[in-house]
């Protein structure tokens, strides 16, 4: 069934919230049955693995088997006009969104979005803000749409404090796009905590990221501790506890010692 039609309509189908919940809660039930294979389940189960294929074999069951997929073996499913993929915002995410996408393993397989979790004190303009974004990589990244939709204002009397928990540092594009955000706004002060960093190794990226910091943007890799934060604050945590990976303090280390390179 793992025909070329399927995919479209997978993905379709990943981004129905109902859908989303249904595959998630699954996994939620199996990752406590048997914790130790919940990583191994993680790796292969989200919506990204779904966009490269591997699909059709990890996903697909799970996901259409409400009723739509073919029982007889040839999938009736007929591929669908996607709409521009959109921005998703929200006040919490997802736990097992977060647990997969936060990971700050070296190699970042299959994700291939961002996620932005933020906090914003807009001085004495109003209430302290926290959300999160979440892009596809396919039409505005977080980074801009954070100032599209959460702080599309600006009052140069007013001291914007914000704090980003990113899944990955800024790409090349959002640096540049940043640093021009950041001079029309001197007010604001940003702080990005990223989980990983986005191809570290380009020339392009490292050049983004000193620019960002001549601009008064503070990068820093987050800490343990900043997980167990972020999941506090961000995740629709059910009052779970959260459990760090195994070489979590050690990924740190690393991604650690390679923004102090850049940055030096
Ligand atoms: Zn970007």
């Amino acid at each position: 069934m793992a025909d070329k039609k399927s995919a479209p309509v997978v993905r379709r189908k990943e981004r129905l919230v109902d859908k989303k919940k249904e595959a998630q809660v699954a996994v939620k039930e199996k990752a406590k049955e048997d914790k130790a294979k919940e990583d191994k389940a993680k790796e292969k189960k989200p919506a990204e693995v779904v966009a490269n294929g591997e699909a059709a074999v990890n996903g697909t069951n799970g996901v259409v088997a409400d009723g739509e997929a073919a029982e007889n073996g040839e999938a009736k499913v007929e591929p669908i006009e996607l709409p521009p993929f959109e921005i998703t915002s929200g006040d919490r995410m997802d736990p097992f969104f977060f647990k997969f996408q936060f990971k700050n393993v070296e190699y970042s397989s299959g994700r291939n979005k961002t996620f932005l979790c933020y906090l914003m004190d807009p001085g004495n303009d109003g209430l302290l803000m926290r959300g999160y974004l979440e892009d596809e990589h396919a039409s505005d990244h977080v980074e801009e749409a954070f100032f599209k939709q959460v702080l599309p204002y600006y009052n140069p009397k007013t001291k914007y404090t914000v704090t980003w928990y990113m899944s990955s540092s800024p790409c090349a594009a959002c640096a540049v796009k940043l640093v021009e955000i950041l001079k029309a706004r001197p007010t604001v002060r940003l702080t990005i905590f990223s989980a990983r960093l986005f191809m570290w190794e380009e020339p392009e990226i490292q050049a983004g990221l000193k620019a960002l910091t001549a601009a008064g943007c503070k990068l820093r890799i987050m800490k343990p501790l900043d997980f167990t934060y972020s999941w506090d604050t961000f995740v629709d945590n059910d009052c779970d506890t959260f459990t760090l990976w195994e070489d979590c303090q050690e990924n740190y280390e690393y991604y650690q010692d390679k923004l102090a390179d850049i940055l030096q």
